[in-house]
């Protein structure tokens, strides 16, 4: 195994970034040509992007983006929302909200709790939602968290409730990720935050998260517990962004070479310069730089889906969308029992995207894209190695188009007002007529037609 724990070695990833600057412009035309026929590209290959100067290729790396993004995806972007169970933490991360001053505040939602929760993110139409805590063995231990599992699940809607509850809670052993598979949820997402070791311990003050080598493993575990669609991430801006993008590349090709899939979605966060203790990250990344990373990113990984969140604004999320990223949230709320509160208070979403979840979907139609609550893959049972096989196969639009089409047929009769009911069908019979062969239209509109009847939770 030849990469082997490289994502965790500083002198070999600063050496290829200083050896990858002034590549000559054959040999990054002919890495564009590459990428460019969705072959995905080596880290090596990656730095010699990061690289280049404000006068590389870099049009041709963005139009390549979209490309991938079209080709592989579509024009589907797949909704989702956090659910922010329980703030309770024993960590200080110097980036974190949480961390500073929140000693008598911390709070964790009861299961009734978390039942309103969900019932108003299902009555916001979503179907995908993403499980977050804090680490705290005492307050929020793992059966806290499988107990809120159960309770999620157990909430039916319109539509008959959340689909897909994927977890981004603290890095554990290998028997909790077990039972967190046996509970059935769908990506295990962890961030590295930094892949730059002495960064790393430098901003994880004295908690168990300061241990970069248990965090940095936890893939590991959770694969061998029986996860097999892990999610990466880096916060970028605690440290060189061009390192972290090699980090997050070489981790990918680690878990793919070892467990036969590398990361099934990538989320690009970005720290603020004032956010958290610390008040000016000197690594901080700008809109253009940003949009070169989420680039270079799609072209290395075409098949892995990239995450944006609320942290973007409706500008910065427009632009990222035509750079490849293929997973958006919305109408987030971004603290403990946040939706409920918001309902009460009539609050403004504490967010640099603070758009109504329809109001999100209205623009992405605007857009000419297909918003998404499709979670297939997850419920036939493709993932991991079995989602990587159909995605290199270019096989993944077939099933995307369609079930993005479906989900939101269900959405507008569930969910939508008459306006955006005529929107969203007009756009589905568009989109319908644009497939290649009769046979497919007629299939796709005989299943748009049960739903509009009435059938719920189809999808291919
Ligand atoms: Fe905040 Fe998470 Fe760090 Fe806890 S572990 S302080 S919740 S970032
Ligand atoms: Fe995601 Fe699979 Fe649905 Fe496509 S078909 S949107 S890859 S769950």
């Amino acid at each position: 195994m030849q990469n082997i724990r490289l994502y965790t070695d500083g002198g070999y990833i600063e050496r290829l970034l200083n050896e990858a600057v002034g590549a000559d412009q054959a040999a990054l035309e002919k890495i564009l040509d590459k990428a460019e026929n969705f072959y995905g590209l080596a880290h090596n290959e990656v730095a010699a992007l990061l690289k280049m100067d404000d006068n590389g290729p870099w049009e041709r790396v963005f139009n390549i983006a979209g490309k991938i993004k079209a080709r592989i995806y579509g024009d589907r972007v797949v909704m989702f929302a956090p659910l922010y169970v329980s703030d309770y933490c024993v960590n200080n991360c110097a980036y974190c909200g949480f961390a500073e001053g929140r000693g008598v505040k911390r709070r964790k939602l009861t299961m009734d709790e978390i039942r309103a929760e969900v019932n108003i993110l299902e009555n916001m139409g979503h179907k995908r939602i993403a499980l977050e805590a804090g680490e705290d063995p005492v307050n929020a231990p793992l059966s806290y968290i499988l107990d809120a599992l159960q309770a999620i699940y157990s909430v039916k809607g319109k539509s008959g409730g959340i689909r897909r509850v994927n977890v981004n809670i603290a890095a554990t052993d290998t028997d909790s990720y077990r039972q967190l598979k046996a509970a059935g949820i769908g990506t295990y997402i962890l961030f590295q935050e930094t892949y730059h070791r002495p960064t790393y311990e430098s901003v994880h003050g004295d908690g168990p998260k300061k241990d970069y080598v248990y965090h940095s493993t936890a893939f590991d575990r959770a694969m061998d517990g029986g996860l097999d669609d892990v999610g990466g991430g880096a916060l970028f801006g605690l440290y060189d962004s061009d390192y972290e993008v090699i980090g997050l590349m070489l981790h990918s090709e680690y878990l793919e070479e070892k467990y036969g899939a590398g990361f099934h979605t990538i989320s690009l966060p970005r720290i603020r310069k004032a956010e958290g203790r610390q008040t000016n990250w000197p690594h901080a990344v700008s809109d253009e730089k940003f949009l070169k990373l989420a680039a270079v990113v799609r072209l290395a990984v075409p098949y892995t889906g990239i995450i944006i969140s609320t942290r973007e604004t409706p500008e910065m999320r427009r632009r990222l969308i035509s750079c490849g990223v293929s997973q958006l949230s919305g109408g987030s709320a971004v603290e403990v029992g946040g939706y409920s509160l918001r309902e009460k208070n009539a609050k403004q979403f504490n967010v640099m995207d603070g758009r109504t979840p329809q109001d999100i979907l209205l623009w992405l139609m605007d857009e000419g894209l297909v918003p998404s609550f499709c979670t297939a893959c997850y419920r036939s049972g493709r993932t991991g190695d079995r989602f990587m096989a159909l995605a290199k196969s270019g096989g993944i639009k077939n099933v995307c188009a369609p079930n993005a089409l479906i989900t939101l047929a269900e959405y507008a009769s569930d969910y939508g007002s008459e306006q955006f009911r005529s929107k969203a069908l007009a756009l589905i019979d568009k989109k319908i007529s644009g497939l290649d062969t009769e046979a497919e239209q007629k299939k796709l509109r005989e299943t748009i037609e049960r739903i509009l009847s009435g059938e719920r939770d189809l999808f291919v």
